[in-house]
């Protein structure tokens, strides 16, 4: 849909090039983009020389109209005023990069709220002093699960929460 040039060093070899990278994606017209925001790729530049892998992050606009939510990426700016005022009855939900994007994104398709699982998060990180982070994984609707993944120094693994919990802090 909208485009941006958006100008690359690779920091391994030197290389340098400008690629054209999307700036608005809708999921239910662009389905391929969606799984490659999902499986990290969309955002990442790999070198031809070298091979080596760059992120970058630029304003972006995910909106999925369908479930009624937006997400905006930025590094440095928030979502702009015009968003809420466009779109007043979605939620509008702000990340700074595509990893939290893509978090976001399978926590709202999961039909959960951001901002709870944001909350329940930081409880779980205050319980284990060694975890760098927490991301969501998916929901088990037969188990009535919720499962994440604990991000370590050296290593990551899956913990489940159950969804009562989560409907605990939806009650509060
Ligand atoms: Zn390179």
């Amino acid at each position: 849909m909208r485009h941006i040039l958006v100008e690359i060093y690779c920091r391994q070899c030197g290389y340098h090039t400008h690629i054209k990278s999307h700036t608005l994606v809708k999921p239910e017209l662009e389905p391929n983009l969606r799984k490659r925001i999902l499986h990290h790729t969309m955002f990442t530049f790999e070198c031809p020389h070298c091979h080596f892998k760059t992120t970058f992050v630029h304003n972006f606009l995910y909106h999925d109209t369908a479930r009624g939510f937006l997400i905006f990426m930025s590094k440095d700016s928030d979502a702009p005023e015009s968003l809420h005022k466009q779109f007043p009855d979605q939620a509008l939900i702000q990340v700074n990069d595509p990893v939290e994007l893509a978090e976001k994104i399978r926590i709202r398709e999961d039909g959960l709220d951001d901002r709870i699982m944001a909350q329940i998060k930081e409880i779980l990180r205050k319980q284990d002093p060694e975890v760098v982070a927490i991301r969501y994984h998916d929901r088990d609707e037969t188990s009535k699960t919720i499962w994440l993944e604990y991000i370590y120094a050296d290593n990551s693994a899956y913990k489940a929460i159950a969804d009562q919990v989560y409907e605990h802090y939806v009650k509060k």
